[in-house]
């Protein structure tokens, strides 16, 4: 679990978008008030309701492909009996590394179960999920930050909270839309550019 000051300093983070209006955005308190209400524990994992109606006890796992990379990987990283495995988690945070630098950050757990999720509900079991931008070392996310207004100085990629994926063969829309049922995070749509930004920050939403 992240130290409570990390949680604190991640909480001040900016959102991934700094140039948009959040649409439908909710503020951190009231989402604080609704969790307190609705969060249920489920295996030892606090869930909201939407992730609790497909989480259920058989093990989960994670099928992603990296395009810059060209490596896939299809991991369980979570049994009803271990909880999360540790050599999972390694395993699939390296595949999401910052591809520039080839440097890694053991990625939010809840991340992976907001992945998971989104495989279950989109019903997408017979092919990877492309992960277009994993986690991004803060040189690179600075980088990143010159070439492109859309990107945060203080990006969840940094804090390996935040992916930007697509689904081949489904339409971004309908990503985007299984992301904001989850009520679990940021969600990101980049329409143009053909991908859904998912992280574990504060719930609120954002298009370009
Ligand atoms: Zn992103």
């Amino acid at each position: 679990m992240l130290a409570k000051a990390t949680i604190q300093s991640l909480n001040s983070l900016r959102e991934d978008s700094q140039d948009t209006t959040p649409v439908n955005a909710t503020p951190a308190l009231s989402r604080r008030g609704f969790l307190k209400l609705a969060v249920l524990s489920l295996g030892g994992l606090a869930v909201t309701p939407a992730l609790a109606r497909v989480a259920t006890a058989k093990d989960r796992e994670l099928f992603v492909y990296n395009p810059h990379t060209a490596e896939t990987i299809r991991a369980v990283y979570w049994t009803p009996v271990d909880g999360y495995l540790h050599e999972s988690l390694r395993d699939v945070s390296w595949a999401l590394r910052d591809y520039y630098t080839d440097q890694m950050k053991i990625f939010d757990p809840r991340l992976l179960d907001q992945l998971h999720t989104l495989q279950l509900i989109m019903e997408y079991k017979t092919a990877p999920l492309h992960v277009i931008s994993g986690y991004r070392s803060p040189s690179t996310n600075a980088m990143l930050c010159r070439r492109s207004r859309a990107v945060a100085r203080d990006s969840y990629h940094m804090y390996g909270m935040a992916t930007d994926i697509r689904m081949p063969g489904r339409g971004t829309g309908d990503l985007r839309r299984a992301a904001l049922s989850l009520q679990a995070g940021g969600v990101g749509y980049y329409r143009r550019s053909n991908f859904v930004h998912v992280d574990t920050g504060p719930i609120r939403t954002w298009g370009y």
